[in-house]
């Protein structure tokens, strides 16, 4: 499906001595002539190689892609400071002029990044070199930088879970090494093949070389799952030249990004696309496998199965089955993360002040004080900031947000001063940077901020929002089929009822449920005790959703066609656990897709579905194992418990703050369940409970109810 004939994928490395094997350079290839992963011990060689590769590629008339694991630019800003051109080309060409690497490695790079810091206003933005290199210009911890003006991520990188700033020179991931140095590479390059080569995104001429950046970690679950390859570098190279050569590249090259920003920062060709990389590999990661056919199956001789045993085997069996989508980041609200996500900037990005009041440097007041400050004219605001320095022993004026003005570390409050316009009073002790928030306070930017699995809460959207990022990639929500069986069930209420039958309880309220808990409900229907019935209504389910649950006709007795049904064609393992109300819960697969066999009494069916269902649902939905928060609460009532099982009762918490439970325990009274604001959960083992014995209570909020 690719344009182009030829693909590689060069895994380049800053090394400063030559080195082969692991960390060190390889190319992968995929196309015509393509041979197995190349390794090389200086770039020198690797720069020969390529310009061979690339001029048998025109002699043959082919279209020709390499691809480098480097970044082509930088974040906004920096090119435009560097060269007075907002062009990452302009920076090659500046470091190619600068930038020295002989035929074993040996290179001045820490020296031009400590001299390009020296052009950038504090100290940075590069940072990271060996102990035995002393460059003051150039600090050895990213922290230490500060005032440099530029972000630490480009907007490419949101889209690349565990990319690495451009600035890091040193220890792992320090790819502004390797970019520095393949930048001057590559600029030599294009002034040798001139029209023939194009640097995307930056250039749209067609041309037979395209040269990209990318990264290699875009399928790492193919690498992880990859055999026979020398290093994991051999790996990554070659299976990502596979699959830039089966993929559809079209899509990937139109980046939805503006074109400065493309121009000035570039671009990793395929980020946000994993996806499609990896099914091009015939790897789709998206379509998670299906359950294996006798997970749920029980030890042989199991009878009755304590409840932590049910859950412990339960949560065993089940794997995430969603597949996953980029959705804005004002519409993810309730959906369940996908990925690790990455802050894209500081919070807050800069220093600025916590209230309106007067700015100074602390450093400026002499003695305890009273101190009487010249004010500037002018002042900072929030979006507003002070154009300039603030002159030495100045004051000025200074409102909440405002970005600190160089010059100013202080801020006092104006409730706390006296001012004529042109002086600023104030009485003494005053701290050092009271009243201010330092750059990154909060969140730093590259820290990640929000993990796998989460459901996304408001707040979560504003922390999102705050640190840059505008999409984000979501589980699909799981869909839950609901379905529900019995001769004697209606499942019209408005329907006529004769005495026999009873109308529909557990489907509305299931259905229900599963909207509650962010998952999309589908309805399957009310089916009569009939097998052909019901097996068309769970082939039905399992075309249109990634879990069912069915009520009714789950124990072993004459009528119950569910569990019959599943024995013979599905795969059914019949728990019966210790519970009370519950017994029996069937857990069966049906044409791979996961079952839960509640009972059909209403009552044991809402307990099955919060102690069991509610776990599982969320683990395949992508959200991980949730234990239900409770707590002990003394009891307002008197009971005696046998052991040997778990009991559930329908509770709530009375004016005194004591758990009543409702009167009674028959497992067919709906309007206990619906008088109840949570359960009491008593242990398996005896009880005696009388008034002000602390039983566990668990709200139903703290089931998602
Ligand atoms: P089963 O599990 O089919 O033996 O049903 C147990 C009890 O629950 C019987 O009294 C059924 O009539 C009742 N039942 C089953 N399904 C429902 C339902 N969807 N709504 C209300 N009651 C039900
Ligand atoms: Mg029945």
């Amino acid at each position: 499906m690719s344009r182009f004939d030829r693909i590689l994928v060069v895994d380049w490395s800053a090394n400063s001595t030559p080195k082969r094997g692991a960390d060190s350079i390889w190319i992968g290839m995929a196309g015509a002539q393509a041979d197995p992963p190349q390794n090389f011990a200086t770039r020198a060689e690797t720069m020969a190689y390529l310009r061979n590769q690339m001029r048998a590629a025109l002699a043959e008339n082919q279209r020709m892609l390499v691809s480098f694991d480097i970044g082509f630019g930088f974040p906004k800003g920096f090119a435009k400071h560097l060269t007075g051109r907002a062009e990452a080309l302009a920076v090659w060409d500046w470091l190619a002029a600068r930038i020295e690497d002989d035929a074993t490695n040996r290179n001045n790079r820490f020296h031009v990044a400590a001299e390009i810091n020296r052009r950038f206003p504090g100290l940075g933005p590069f940072w990271g070199r060996p102990d035995h290199l002393d460059l003051p210009d150039l600090p050895a911890k990213g922290k230490e930088r500060s005032g440099h003006g530029l972000a630490d991520l480009r907007a490419t990188e949101a889209l690349c879970a565990g990319s690495h700033p451009m600035w890091k020179l040193y220890t792992t991931g320090s790819v502004g090494s390797q970019s520095l140095l393949g930048q001057a590479h590559l600029a030599q390059l294009r002034a040798e093949f001139g029209d023939a080569l194009a640097v995307w995104p930056m250039q749209d001429t067609p041309a037979p070389l395209v040269l990209t950046e990318t990264y290699l970690s875009l399928i790492d679950s193919a690498v992880r799952a990859a055999q026979g390859y020398a290093c994991k570098d051999a790996a990554q190279v070659d299976l990502l030249a596979r699959a830039f050569h089966a993929a559809d590249l079209a899509p990937m090259m139109r980046p939805e990004a503006p074109r400065d920003i493309l121009r000035e920062e570039g671009w990793i060709l395929g980020a946000g696309h994993g996806a499609e990389l990896l099914s091009a590999l015939g790897q789709p990661a998206l379509t998670p496998p299906r359950l294996r056919n006798d997970c749920f199956a029980m030890p042989q001789g199991v009878d009755w199965v304590p409840v932590e045993a049910a859950l412990t085997r339960l949560r065993d069996a089940l794997h995430p089955v969603t597949t996953t989508e980029d959705l804005a980041t004002a519409q993810s609200g309730g959906r369940v993360l996908a990925q690790d996500l990455i802050a894209r900037r500081a919070n807050p990005p800069a220093a600025n002040s916590a209230v309106d009041g007067y700015g100074f440097a602390h450093a400026a007041l002499a003695g305890d004080g009273p101190y009487t400050l010249p004010l500037v004219a002018g002042r900072a605001a929030a979006g507003q900031p002070y154009d300039g320095p603030l002159p030495a022993g100045h004051a000025i004026r200074i409102l909440t947000g405002a970005i600190l003005p160089q010059g100013v570390d202080t801020v006092v409050l104006e409730e706390d001063c006296a001012t004529d316009g042109a002086r600023v009073a104030f009485d003494g002790p005053v701290k050092p940077r009271i009243n201010t928030r330092k750059a990154g306070e909060d969140v730093q930017a590259g820290a990640v901020f929000l993990r796998t699995g989460r459901i996304l809460t408001p707040p979560d959207l504003a922390l999102a929002s705050a640190l840059g990022v505008a999409r984000i990639p979501v589980h699909r929500p799981l869909r839950v089929g609901v379905l529900s069986t019995g001769d004697e069930i209606l499942s019209d209420p408005a329907a006529p009822a004769a005495l026999h039958q009873i109308y529909d309880a557990n489907r509305p309220m299931l259905l229900e449920i599963a909207r509650k808990w962010g998952y999309q409900p589908v309805d399957l229907g009310h089916w009569p005790d009939n097998e052909t019935a019901i097996a068309g209504a769970l082939d039905q389910g399992a075309q249109s959703c990634d879990v069912i649950l069915t009520s009714g006709g789950a124990s072993a007795g004459d009528e119950d066609h569910v569990s019959r049904l599943l024995r013979a064609r599905g795969t059914l393992s019949s728990w019966r656990i210790a519970l009370k109300p519950g017994r029996p819960l069937a857990l069966a697969l049906w044409q791979g897709v996961p079952v839960l066999g509640l009972p059909g009494n209403p009552v044991a069916a809402l307990v099955c579905t919060l102690i069991f269902g509610r776990p599982a649902l969320s683990l395949l939905a992508g959200s991980g194992w949730i234990t239900p928060q409770g707590f002990e609460l003394p009891a307002a009532f008197s009971k005696s418990k046998k052991p040997g099982r778990r009991e559930y009762l329908r509770a709530r918490i009375n004016e005194q703050g004591a758990v009543e439970v409702f009167a009674s325990e028959g497992s067919g009274r709906i309007s206990g369940l619906s008088w109840a604001e949570g359960l009491v959960e008593l242990p398996d083992a005896a009880i005696q409970i009388t008034p002000g014995t602390p039983v566990r209570y668990i709200p139903f909020a703290s089931f998602g109810l």
